[in-house]
């Protein structure tokens, strides 16, 4: 079958990949109806990062129709039009019942599609466990809002959530890409009074204030964090969500969150090795009282069904940030320079498939 796959290290192509086979009485096999390209991807393929098997079938941001299930499957059936996770715990390994998904077996075991398992840029492909994994699509959620809901929304409320908010606390979202934008809905949802997002591409600015920020900075107006703490009167904010930007937005964010209670909450990618700057007076020379949370996205069935439970009932609408669509699977290619090059009016860009009956 077609695939799009990672040949080798910054290089990506075609290949013609072997249809996978249905062994596990628990999986099933999908067929693409829309797939993203995400930052992961170009992370994947152009970033280094760890070392991955030839030929590997890129993609994790998929809705998906079902083909075939194995023997065992008790909720889905084929024919029927499912939202695929991002991120697919294994929801047998020991680790769950100690509370942790997405490291449970290995690091970031929750992160297989592609990566360490063929990804959805094909055909086909399968997921292990369907009724643990695969998310219902209530009645009334259209296809980009369901695709949004898989990777974009799930990363962004996690951020938000591991950022402790409270009712009335300000709140910076450093990064407004697909990912910071979700996070300052999940913010907002969470009852942050002040949202201060720091980004500066028009598209994504005119989107956070959409979506709940009340005050938009920009790196290029001079330095954040002094900005931030002339905003809090010296205190600093009560959370920072970090959803973008290179080392140093890590240590800017020890600097501007408030001592005693504040909360660091990082959902960005570091590339590269080496390590992060903690400052030692900002952070209280390791005695601040400054949390800091470093996480993956929740992933699995029910966390992306509750996602689109709010999408249902109008709490969240994902779908603007799909700015672009294209066409067929071969359009993938095309989709995935766009995330890395980032067109002025990019923010997602919805690949959806023309299959034939
Ligand atoms: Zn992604």
């Amino acid at each position: 079958m077609k695939a799009f796959v990672l040949k080798e290290p910054g290089a990506v192509g075609w290949y013609d990949a072997p249809e996978p086979e249905l062994k596990q009485p628990y999986g099933a096999i999908l067929r693409p109806v829309a797939v993203t390209p995400c930052s992961s991807d170009v992370h994947t393929v152009f970033g280094g990062g760890s070392r991955k098997a030839p030929n590997l079938i890129l993609g994790h941001e998929c809705v998906a129709q079902v083909q075939e299930v194995g023997d065992e499957v008790r909720d889905f059936a084929p024919g029927e039009i499912v939202a695929v996770p991002a991120i697919t715990p294994d929801w047998r390994a020991r680790a769950i019942q100690e509370g942790n998904d997405r490291h449970a077996s290995a690091p970031f075991s929750g992160h297989q599609l592609g990566r360490t398992q063929p990804g959805v840029f094909a055909e086909k492909f399968l997921i292990p466990d369907a009724d643990t994994t695969l998310a219902k699509i209530p009645d009334g959620v259209t296809l980009e809002q369901a695709l949004m809901c898989v990777d974009v929304v799930t990363t962004g409320f996690t951020g938000a959530e591991y950022g402790e908010i409270r009712m009335g606390d300000t709140v910076v979202v450093m990064g407004i890409g697909p990912i910071g934008l979700m996070a300052i809905e999940g913010a907002r949802h969470l009852g942050a009074a002040r949202i201060i997002a720091v980004g500066s591409r028009p598209v994504c600015v005119e989107l956070a204030r959409k979506f709940g920020a009340t005050d938009v900075i920009s790196y290029k107006d001079g330095d954040v964090v002094s900005r931030v703490l002339d905003m809090t009167k010296g205190v600093g904010c009560d959370s920072v969500i970090i959803c973008g930007g290179g080392d140093e937005v890590f240590t800017q964010a020890v600097d501007m969150v408030r001592y005693g209670t504040g909360t660091i909450s990082n959902v960005n990618y570091y590339g590269g090795t080496g390590t992060l700057g903690f400052p030692k007076f900002s952070g209280g020379r390791g005695m601040a009282g400054k949390t800091i949370h470093t996480e993956l996205a929740k992933g699995g069935r029910a966390r992306i069904e509750r996602l689109l439970a709010m999408v249902k009932y109008g709490r969240i609408d994902p779908a603007p940030l799909v700015t672009h669509r294209l066409y067929g699977l071969d359009q993938v290619e095309k989709a995935l320079y766009m995330m890395r090059d980032k067109p002025d009016d990019l923010i997602k860009v919805m690949v959806q498939m023309d299959w034939k009956e």
